[in-house]
């Protein structure tokens, strides 16, 4: 028998970032698999998880150095900078949110340390890959915390309403971008009783708007991409398809009141779906909420964590939406990552053993060196 094996999860260190890459939960399952997990004091108390809940379930505590000595596997909602690593085993797996695109020097540093880093957002589309999978779950919540809270700006209510006072209308509210974060604002915005209709570039997604109860709105002259898209992700469109696009939208955008942009391009900036010409057009007291402000923003004139009034319209939008929902985005965060090394684990040794299909598709560094092909 080998010894044990040491998961190490830090408290996060960028600014904003309330989640956490465990809980109590996840402590216990990975206990329950022979494994120690050593977490950070205070780990957990943006999100509503105290040491002592930890401590109960099992898990060391300690500070940062502590935590990290004799680490085999660390833990992250983001990365952690290779400077905390020092301490850990040599080799150490880091598996976490890696924002490969954004976060070159960070990766390129963990290479120079040996360290082998895995990206959960790299991990493939596919079935078995879904319950590890961070991006959709964080972004479920993205889309329904974006319907909220664009909700709380909005100065009138969602619903139609009937009073002896006379009737409210109902809000009509355009969901630009169905993918996960796009479905749950669709459900989310009928929830709260709007009038909602739906865009996107897949022929896909028409169904799923439909089945929710929304109503499409696509481009019809110029072809979008056909069923799916490769993983289902879309890819930049042609000069030909925006303009329809834009044309679309104008004749569209004047009449909503609430829109949320959701629209994102894996590696690349988002691509700009609302001009202020546009948003000229719309109703003052209408709320634009960008979720894609944090890569570059679907909308322009958007800022990240502040409300951008133009022409009476706001424009709302975080640079880290999930972080919004300390405790249901940490509690599904850690799911995906047990879920991710539990499928793995090998019962001899004590440990994972990743396979090449998933291995491949999310290692970013080995040896020394950069080896994800994306990142090549
Ligand atoms: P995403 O976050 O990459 O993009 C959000 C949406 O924006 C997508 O629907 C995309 O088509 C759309 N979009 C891109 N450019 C646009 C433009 N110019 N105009 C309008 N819309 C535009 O997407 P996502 O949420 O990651 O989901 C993409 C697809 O992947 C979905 O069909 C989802 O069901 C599927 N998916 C599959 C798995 C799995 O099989 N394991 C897991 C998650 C998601």
């Amino acid at each position: 028998m080998t010894d044990k094996l040491r998961i190490a999860a830090l408290a996060e260190r960028a600014a904003g970032e309330t989640r956490v890459c465990v809980t109590p939960e996840t402590v216990k399952k990975f206990t329950n698999l022979g494994a120690i997990v050593a977490v950070e004091s205070g780990a957990g108390l943006a999100a509503s998880i105290a040491d002592a809940d930890y401590a109960a379930v099992g898990a060391v505590l300690g500070d940062a150095a502590s935590v990290m000595a004799g680490a085999d596997i660390v833990l992250g909602v983001q990365g952690p900078d290779a400077g905390l690593l020092s301490g850990a085993k040599p080799g150490v797996w880091v598996a976490a949110g890696l924002d490969p695109f954004g976060q070159r020097g960070r990766i390129e540093a963990y290479a120079a340390a040996g360290v082998e880093a895995l990206a959960m957002e790299f991990m493939p589309r596919i079935t078995r890959a879904q319950s590890m999978d961070i991006l959709s779950s964080q972004s479920n919540l993205a889309g329904y915390k974006a319907v909220i809270d664009a909700a709380g700006v909005y100065g009138r209510a969602f619903p139609m309403m009937m009073t002896a006072a006379g009737t409210i209308s109902a809000a009509k509210a355009f969901i630009m971008g169905v993918g996960v974060a796009g479905l749950q604002a669709i459900a989310t915005a009928r929830r709260l009783g709007a009038q909602v209709s739906a865009t996107d570039v897949r022929s896909a997604t028409k169904e799923q708007i439909q089945s929710l109860g929304a109503k499409p709105i696509f481009v019809e002259n110029v072809a979008g991409i056909e069923g799916e898209g490769a993983g289902g992700y879309a890819t930049e469109m042609s000069p030909e398809y925006q303009a329809a696009q834009a044309e679309l939208v104008s004749s569209h955008i004047a009449k909503q009141d609430i829109v949320i942009t959701t629209a994102l391009i894996p590696g690349r900036a988002a691509p700009r779906l609302i001009s202020d010409a546009q948003i000229a057009t719309m109703k003052p007291g209408s709320v634009i909420f960008d979720l894609a402000v944090a890569q570059g923003g679907n909308v322009e004139g958007s800022v990240p964590d502040q409300i951008v009034d133009r022409h009476g319209v706001k424009i709302i939008g975080y640079s880290n939406t999930p972080a919004h929902l300390p405790a249901d985005a940490s509690a599904l965060f850690a799911r995906n990552l047990y879920n991710f090394l539990s499928a793995f684990w090998d019962k001899e040794t004590g440990r994972p053993v990743l396979d090449e299909e998933i291995g491949n598709a999310i290692r970013l560094t080995q040896g020394g060196q950069i080896v994800n092909p994306r990142l090549l």
